[in-house]
């Protein structure tokens, strides 16, 4: 069955709509010094070839904000500034031609900045995501809910949208991250039974690549799973490139992106075949598959011949050999030596069929 997205409103950020029903935008942020023009360049073009569609900057001082300007010439992507406390920050990039800020308006003093902000952003379309940070909520809320609980960072955005409502301003994208994945997903239940805006889901200092991606696939998965979120970010202590290809693991794994997803067995002692090599073998092969596809990976005829029937190809092994399966047939048995250049020339098969129909 497939899953019920939650409606949310449309906000544009540069090309790309986040919420509304739009596919579930994936992103990233660089690690280089923003300031350092050529690197950060580099780095957009890495991500973007990892599949980020939107790419967000640190932006700590002056010198980023001046860089902005030379980034914008250099790539297509949509671009988000990350801005904490000052408000010149966010309008010198709003003027560079950024297409998001990451600003939270209660962070940025006097009423006056945050309409100035509103004004300039609404008179650029220029979006703004409320980035609502387990570690650094306002005081007073802090000391209200005694802990950053769901409730505190929900009351926390609830404040922030406030203060651009009042501007009209409503091109506003939230997040609620918190480095506690159950309170995380409380934080965006919560916040979506009470409010229309589009979701950024993620955990925050979620850790390094392994555990990472194991709190950014509970957390964000099952948040998506309930039609939750319209765009995501796996933070990881790792180089930033890892992030796009993990973030499209947790939405094909969900059914809620295209290519290939391999399903295989665990092998077990009726395995009479390399199954691990060959699985392996396989999704590394497929990691950028454009086609929508399921390719079953199996050890055997316990199991094996049903999943591969119901995958759009599959292998189920015998000893030393394996039964090739294309769309609920058996096509032929194949020996273990050429299993992957014979499932392979299949898949070959499928896309040109599927390409030019
Ligand atoms: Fe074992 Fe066969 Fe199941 Fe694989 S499919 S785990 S080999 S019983």
């Amino acid at each position: 069955m497939g899953i019920q997205r939650r409606q949310t409103r449309t906000v544009r950020v540069g090309e790309v709509s986040i919420g509304g029903g739009n596919p579930i935008v994936v992103q990233s942020m660089t690690n280089t010094p923003t300031a350092d023009v050529d690197k950060t360049v580099a780095q957009i073009r890495q991500l973007v070839n990892s599949g980020c569609k939107v790419v967000r900057l640190a932006m700590p001082d002056e010198e980023a904000a001046r860089a902005v300007e030379k980034i914008r010439a250099q790539v297509d992507i949509p671009l988000v500034a990350d801005i904490h406390f000052d408000y010149r920050l966010a309008l010198r990039c709003v003027e560079a031609g950024i297409d998001k800020i990451r600003i939270n308006p209660g962070n940025i003093g006097a009423k006056e900045r945050v309409r100035a902000v509103a004004v300039a952003c609404r008179s650029r379309g220029v979006a703004i995501r409320i980035g609502v940070n387990s570690g650094s909520l306002e005081r007073e809320i802090l000391a209200k809910y005694g802990a950053p609980t769901a409730q505190a960072l929900v009351e926390s955005a609830q404040y922030h949208i406030g203060l651009l409502e009042q501007f009209d301003f409503t091109d506003i994208v939230v997040s609620l991250k918190s480095s506690d994945v159950a309170t995380m997903i409380e934080a965006y239940e919560l916040f979506s039974e009470r409010f229309d805006y589009p979701l950024h889901l993620g955990v925050t200092e979620a850790g390094g690549e392994r555990m990472g991606l194991i709190k950014s696939s509970i957390g964000i998965g099952s948040l998506l799973a309930h039609g939750i979120g319209d765009t995501i970010r796996v933070s990881l202590t790792a180089d930033p490139v890892l992030e796009g290809p993990a973030a499209y693991d947790i939405l094909r794994a969900l059914g809620l992106a295209g290519g290939a997803t391999v399903v295989s067995c665990p092998t077990c002692g009726r395995t009479r075949i390399d199954l691990i090599g060959l699985a392996n073998r396989v999704e590394q092969a497929l990691r950028a598959e454009p086609m929508t596809l399921k390719v079953a990976v199996m050890g055997c005829a316990v199991n094996g011949p049903g999943e591969a029937r119901e995958a759009d190809i599959g292998i189920a092994g015998g000893v030393g050999e394996g039964l090739l399966f294309k769309r609920g047939k058996i096509l032929r048995k194949v020996p273990q030596e050429a299993l992957f250049d014979e499932l392979m020339a299949e898949i070959e098969q499928m896309r040109r069929e599927r390409f030019s129909e």
